[in-house]
């Protein structure tokens, strides 16, 4: 659960500011990655924990609202995950994320397995325990199931887990983080060198996809005004994965999640900004027949 504080000016340590608003949100990397594939038209089943407490309620019933199976959450004792959030003025930002439930994750439990073998696909990311998402990513492994990998929080990246990504998909601070090359042609080389797919996304210039052995390709994203780009990667790679699991070629799919993520920007909010099937379908179509007009010039 994100609980936001909006302040003119962000308090100093020891200092107490009066804020002007605050809201509590469900969030979440795994769940906004969750209701974007819902939204887009997939069925999602997502595994992980909420607490024994109301957010855990609320959290859950946000997820089960958004058409996502949860039989696979589960409710751990104790506080669901928070992300204590003080924005301020100027739209900066400090975040404390007490990861809550979501420690508890380490393992599969009973019917997860048989969840994950049932899937087209498995999107991962890493606000669970670094065993928990290895557990998720070897047992897609074994099925034959593709894995999608956002590397985010960024953090070094187990041989194991880099041996099960099929797909690895950072933003520009999380390739250069994993990489330490900045640009992210380079980033994409040195990424390719462990993993064999890769997609890199650049924010209002697209993004970049590599696969080994192929010139990487760049994807540009549809002009927009962009009003909140929170969850922008989330909703992205949650379409970006439901493409995938029904088969769509790879460069269709990266212009249908493009499409998606355009949409989700010029909204305020998460999940709220997720865009539905056929919203996100109008918006690729459209796009696609701009790119083929400008092709032929
Ligand atoms: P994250 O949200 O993880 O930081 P990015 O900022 O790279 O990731 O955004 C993910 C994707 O969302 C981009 O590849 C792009 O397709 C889309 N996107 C982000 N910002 C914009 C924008 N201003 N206009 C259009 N698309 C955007």
């Amino acid at each position: 659960m994100d609980l936001v504080a909006y302040v003119a000016k962000a308090p100093r340590l020891g200092e107490t500011v009066t804020g002007r608003e605050f809201r509590t949100v469900p969030g979440g990397k795994g769940a906004n990655q969750a209701v974007a594939a819902a939204r887009a038209g997939g069925a999602v089943t997502m595994i992980g924990a909420v607490g024994a407490d109301e957010f855990g309620v609320r959290l859950r019933a946000a997820l089960a609202g958004a058409g996502v199976d949860t039989t696979g959450l589960r409710t751990a004792e104790g506080a669901s995950g928070t992300a204590h959030i003080v924005v301020d003025d100027e739209g900066g930002n400090a975040i404390v994320v007490v990861p809550g439930a979501n420690a508890t994750v380490t393992a599969l439990e009973a019917g997860d397995e048989a969840r994950i073998a049932a899937a087209g696909a498995l999107l991962l990311q890493l606000e669970l325990p670094m065993a928990g998402v290895l557990a998720g990513a070897l047992a897609a492994r074994a099925h034959g199931v593709r894995t999608v990998l956002t590397p985010a929080p960024a953090q070094p990246l187990p041989a194991e887990l880099l041996a099960a990504t099929d797909l690895l998909v950072p933003n520009e601070h999380e390739a250069a983080a994993l990489t330490g090359c900045p640009d992210p042609r380079e980033a994409m080389a040195a990424l390719l060198a462990r993993v064999p797919e890769v997609v890199i996304t650049l924010g209002a210039a697209g993004c970049l996809y590599g696969a080994r052995g192929a010139a990487p390709v760049a994807v540009a994203a549809p002009r927009v005004r962009a009003v909140d780009t929170t969850a922008a990667g989330d909703t992205f790679v949650g379409a970006l994965a439901v493409a995938l699991g029904e088969g769509r070629p790879v460069r269709e799919a990266l212009g249908w999640a493009s499409a998606a993520a355009a949409l989700s920007v010029q909204r305020p909010g998460a999940s709220a900004s997720m865009p539905l099937r056929d919203e996100i379908t109008a918006l690729a179509t459209e796009t696609a027949i701009t790119l083929r007009s400008t092709d032929h010039e």
